[in-house]
């Protein structure tokens, strides 16, 4: 979407939260429900973040108000195996599911004792190399390197850089460069370029695994019916840009190991990062194959029973750090946005 359609869609949505007008729109749009996408629940942090990390955050706070926003509007919390039930049985209520992408230790530190607190399920698709600790969260390593560092020097590929973090813009462009060095180079390089940022500074990637959940805590929340575990691949790529073989390796690996550690079927899919340019049709298909019930993206969208017919690629709706805003995801959750959304794509 270019800058234009993108101010238009702020402006049309600041209108709908002026004039309350959605309130108006909202039963036509609604839907049967709507399963949220989040990532990461913490607490506040007392200093200035990298907008990239930070925003893919929420508070335990919010994460309450959320779930209360939801029941007080006549939703019922639903998992995700009753939101396949909902397609291919009677609809039920209006619902909402809950889900969590990536793994992070914060799924069973601090969300699950709010879901068991209110006794409502949720999900977490699960990155593999995050418990079986072959990943690297690189990207928390250099928020801390350019909030600390001034400036950040490393030699890569005979070459010396000096980049520079004295001002937060400093720092937001700086973590914006070394990210695009690291996602830039062969996945094979991805090692050597992190040894040449952070070894000078005596960063080791070791010190951020307890940032991932372990086989145990996996384990522990999948012995408990209100938690579903889903895939989420084995190393979160960019699923277009692999081969047929590699994306059913990374799909079916995933599931395997899973299943192989919590003793139970996994049904459960979402594709990584899961915008139009990360899975399409092939990446639907492949997916389709490996015998799950339900494969979720983040093309934002409500569910209705058309969705039935299109299981491999349900539509979610994001909740990020920057829209801690009941009144934005009142308007999500009736389908607005994914509507202005839509009609700006085509315009
Ligand atoms: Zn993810």
């Amino acid at each position: 979407m270019n800058e234009i359609k993108h101010t238009l869609l702020k402006a049309c949505v600041g209108i709908l939260k002026y004039t309350k007008l959605h309130r108006l729109l909202c039963p036509f749009f609604v839907g049967n429900g709507v399963i949220l996408v989040l990532h990461r629940v913490l607490p506040e942090k007392s200093y200035p973040r990298i907008i990239a990390n930070s925003r893919i955050e929420i508070t335990p706070g919010f994460l309450e108000q959320l779930i209360e926003f939801f029941l007080k509007r006549g939703y019922e919390v639903v998992s995700l195996d009753t939101v396949y039930e909902r397609f291919t049985g009677a609809p039920g209520r209006p619902f909402v599911c809950f889900t969590f992408d990536d793994g992070y230790a914060d799924a069973v530190e601090i969300i699950y004792p709010v879901f068991k607190k209110f006794q409502l399920p949720y999900a977490v698709y699960v990155i593999t190399d995050f418990p079986d600790r072959k990943s690297i969260l690189w990207w928390y390593m250099l928020e801390d390197l350019v909030l600390e560092q001034d400036p950040v020097r490393f030699s890569y590929g005979g070459q010396d850089s000096a980049v520079p973090t004295t001002t937060s813009a400093d720092k937001e462009a700086a973590y914006d460069t070394i990210r695009a060095l690291l996602l830039s180079v062969p996945s094979e390089q991805v090692g050597d370029v992190i040894d040449a940022v952070f070894s000078p500074y005596g960063m080791n990637p070791r010190d951020y695994e307890d940032q991932q959940m372990s086989w145990d805590q996996i384990i522990e929340l999948a012995n408990d019916p209100l938690v579903t575990i889903g895939a989420h691949t084995v190393h979160h790529y960019n699923l277009k840009q692999l081969t047929d073989d590699q994306v059913r390796w990374e799909i079916e690996t995933s599931k395997k190991r899973l299943e192989e550690k919590i003793g139970r079927p996994v049904l459960h899919f979402s594709y990584p990062f899961g915008s139009p340019d990360e899975a399409g049709e092939r990446e639907f298909s492949l997916a389709a194959e490996c015998g799950f019930h339900t494969m979720t993206t983040v093309r934002e969208g409500t569910l209705s029973r058309v969705d039935r017919d299109h299981m491999d690629r349900l539509p979610r709706v994001e909740i990020t750090g920057r829209h801690q805003d009941l009144t934005l995801v009142d308007l999500r959750r009736c389908g607005l946005v994914a509507l202005m959304r839509k009609g700006m794509a085509r315009a």
